[in-house]
């Protein structure tokens, strides 16, 4: 029963999650992941640590979803976030700007050199590849001669790029598109992704694995017809469903070929892998390429607002400064000034502590130790990443690399095995696009100013959750 609204009191009591007693009235009501399971209770929070309601230490080595990248507690992002709340927390952007907005957007365009040439902010990751997908039609629509067929998108199997209904139809996660497949677009279609370990046959150098992939990308422009497509997008470094895949060298050099040959613009999704993950702020920065827009989120709040962008290259900028002047879309929150206060603060730490130089070595010795302590162990079949982002994909047969039963939910063990209290240790689980056919696998993603002991606490916790799990 419905409580009556005048007997609903605003408390500032501990909050009793009640979830033991799942499926009653009285539990949570918070939608959980999982409606009848207990998550832990994080009531505080310091550095690179999570504190819980029963007393659990939980060490971040995830950062949650790849977010917390200069750990949790940060007092200079919080001071910063006061003083802008002192002057102005929102006012719409549509109308007006603020100092925040301005600062974060030429620091953005800064560091790319000038070669995206302007920022739209907005409060998530999903919400910055929507953007993307409206931006790359629109600079169609106003070319000076309109391409008006270009509807088309071409992304990659295994990827993921949000789940609201243009980014879930762009990305292919089997398991989260399956119930809305009727109502996706159908003008998205998918090519394989970069993804060496189950995709490059062993016979083949990464030379004719890359054309293999850039004749695929060709076919399938020539499939729905090259002057229909608005763009190819594709996380830089794959994150979320195949678990911190690096391209092999050359890779996207290649596959822009393929666009720039067609005409269709070129997006890079580094949600995930951008903002310093990898080692350089852009992702894209290793791989020689500059895409015409690229979305970033995670790593430019590090959670302490919720923020993501889209950076849009400056040849689609030209096209619509001579055009309509304007995006044909906005939201309410776009710009929000508290947001890029925090992000220009988290920036700025980066910046000024030179925590990609600590990405990079911390990085190296992560994969190192990984490898040395958990290479060999039978069901290990992958371990691979770049910068603090890496991920081990299991099988349940290493020499035929076959993953164990989707219905064995082995990813989801493993982080609940986690964050209990005899390992206390946060991982990223997740499996493929969740179809059976690909590993499950674990991402590892700590914060940038992660220590030496940090990352042998990490590597020995992770080594104990997995013996837990699989002996
Ligand atoms: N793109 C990629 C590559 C992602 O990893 C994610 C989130 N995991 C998203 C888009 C969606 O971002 P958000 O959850 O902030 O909407």
């Amino acid at each position: 029963t419905i409580p009556a609204l005048s007997k609903i009191k605003v408390t500032t009591d501990e909050v009793d999650l009640g979830q033991d007693n799942a499926g009653d009235s009285q539990s949570s009501a918070v939608l959980l992941p999982q409606l009848h399971t207990k998550i832990p209770n994080v009531v505080n929070s310091k550095g690179n640590y999570l504190y819980t309601d029963d007393g659990l230490e939980i060490l971040d080595a995830t950062g949650g979803a790849a977010v917390a990248c200069i750990g949790h507690n940060n007092p200079r992002v919080k001071a910063a976030i006061v003083d802008q709340l002192d002057k102005i927390e929102y006012c719409y952007s549509q109308f007006f700007t603020t100092p925040p907005v301005e600062k974060l957007s030429r620091y953005l365009t800064e560091s790319t050199g000038g070669l995206m040439s302007r920022v739209f902010i907005v409060s998530s990751g999903t919400e910055a590849i929507e953007a993307a997908i409206k931006m790359a039609r629109q600079y169609f629509t106003e070319l000076p001669e309109p391409q008006l067929q270009r509807i088309r998108f071409i992304a990659r199997k295994q990827s993921y790029h949000g789940n609201t209904m243009g980014a879930l139809g762009t990305g292919s996660h089997v398991a989260r598109r399956a119930i809305y497949e009727p109502m996706l677009s159908p003008h998205v279609s998918h090519v394989s992704a970069c993804y060496p370990y189950r995709g490059k046959n062993d016979s083949e150098s990464d030379a004719s694995y890359v054309a293999r992939l850039a004749q695929e990308l060709e076919d399938e422009f020539q499939r729905v017809g090259p002057d229909t497509v608005c763009a190819f997008v594709a996380e830089t470094v794959a994150g979320a469903t195949l678990g911190a895949v690096p391209p092999v060298p050359g890779y996207f050099a290649a596959m822009k070929e393929v666009c720039t040959r067609h005409g269709a613009l070129f997006i890079l999704d580094e949600v995930m892998s951008g903002m310093g993950r990898t080692g350089t702020l852009h992702a894209w920065e290793q791989e020689g390429v500059t895409p015409d827009l690229q979305t970033v989120a995670k790593g430019l709040g590090a959670g302490y607002m919720p923020i993501g962008a889209l950076l849009i290259g400056k040849k689609v900028v030209d096209v619509l400064d001579h055009g309509s002047g304007a995006f044909v879309h906005s939201q309410t929150y776009q710009g929000h000034a508290l947001a890029c206060a925090a992000a220009y603060e988290v920036q700025a730490i980066m910046q000024e502590e030179d925590l990609l130089a600590n990405v990079r070595e911390m990085g190296d010795y992560l994969g190192i130790s990984l490898q040395q302590r958990l290479g060999s162990h039978p069901n290990v079949g992958d371990i691979r990443g770049r910068g603090l982002f890496w991920a081990l994909e299991f099988v349940k047969d290493k020499e035929k690399k076959e993953p164990f039963p989707a219905k064995s939910q082995l990813a989801k063990r493993l982080q609940a095995t986690g964050v209990q209290k005899e390992f206390c240790i946060s991982l990223i689980p997740g499996n493929g696009t969740a179809d059976g056919k690909d590993g499950d696998h674990i991402i590892l993603a700590p914060a940038y100013n992660t220590t030496r002991a940090e990352i042998d606490t990490i590597v020995d916790r992770t080594e104990k959750v997995i013996k837990a799990v699989l002996g």
